[in-house]
């Protein structure tokens, strides 16, 4: 039976963890070739050794989204390994630290805007002439429930992912005439190393009180935002750009 990838080839960057790993690894397990990027060498050539132990093909390339020069290397590897882009998840991202508004250094305010959000730009800048030389493709970008709403102690995170869905909607508009749908998935909190880190994970005070927050009183699943990204990079989504997926357990609807 064919695959809804076959054929294709999908980009993820901060592919070796988290909800970048599970992403890459549903695009190939739907038939697509696929770019994985991470900052961390060892754990993008993990996910990429996982596809290709499961019969998948992928290929890595390192890559910080900070830096411009790594991101058209990035871009030029998907070219040069499968010969087109057809799907990219501009995924990368990091929560910062914990700090109230005024209290927050400027260097890790800038950072997180360096990644989270022009690390995005740099990524369609880098994707969106491949695909319309191409004559169409499809991109999400990893916003969150932060894009929406404010949650305190997390000023730079929020405003990376606030100009991150202005960023995804000025795209999908400008882009839509030449057949390439720009669009965001906004996930509720996801199990992953990122909460780990955050010292969410692992504190069942602080954690009962978060999935409190959800009305399905629970953390979502890497592969339940790799699902709804699969999605929209589908031609099943042909009719969707522009758009801000929650992919929430019901946080946002309260
Ligand atoms: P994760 O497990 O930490 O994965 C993020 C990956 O991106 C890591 O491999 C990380 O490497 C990599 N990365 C960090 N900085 C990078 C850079 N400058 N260039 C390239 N790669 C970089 O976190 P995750 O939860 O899967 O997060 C993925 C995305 O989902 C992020 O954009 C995040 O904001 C978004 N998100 C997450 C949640 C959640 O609750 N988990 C909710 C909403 C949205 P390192 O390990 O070195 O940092």
């Amino acid at each position: 039976m064919p695959s809804r990838f076959d054929g294709k080839v999908a980009l993820v960057t901060g592919g070796g963890s988290g909800i970048g790993r599970a992403t890459a690894l549903a695009f190939a397990q739907a038939g697509a070739r696929v770019l994985v990027s991470d900052v961390i060498a060892d754990l993008g050539e993990s996910t990429t050794r996982a596809i290709v132990r499961e019969g998948g093909k992928a290929a890595f390339a390192a890559c910080d989204v900070s830096k411009s020069t790594d991101v058209e290397a990035m871009v030029q590897a998907a070219l040069s390994n499968f010969g087109r882009l057809d799907a990219a998840f501009n995924n990368a991202g990091i929560a910062g630290p914990r700090a109230l508004t005024a209290e927050l250094s400027e260097e890790a305010f800038q950072r997180v805007l360096a990644v989270n959000l022009t690390g995005a730009w740099l990524c369609l800048r880098a994707e969106l002439p491949v695909m319309e030389k191409q004559g169409g493709g499809a991109i999400v970008n990893n916003a969150s429930i932060l894009g929406s709403v404010g949650f305190a102690g997390a000023a730079a995170y929020a405003a990376s992912k606030h100009g991150l869905l202005g960023l995804t909607r000025v795209a999908a508009i400008e882009y839509a005439p030449k057949n390439i749908r720009v669009n965001a998935v906004c996930p509720g909190f996801i199990d992953t190393p990122m909460l780990t880190q955050a010292g969410i994970s692992l504190d069942p005070k602080v954690r009962g009180a978060l999935e409190a927050l959800h009305a399905q009183k629970r953390f979502g699943r890497p592969e339940e935002v790799a699902a709804a990204v699969l999605w929209l990079c589908s031609d099943e989504a042909s009719f969707v750009t522009g758009h801000p997926l929650l992919v929430d357990g019901g946080y946002v609807a309260q």
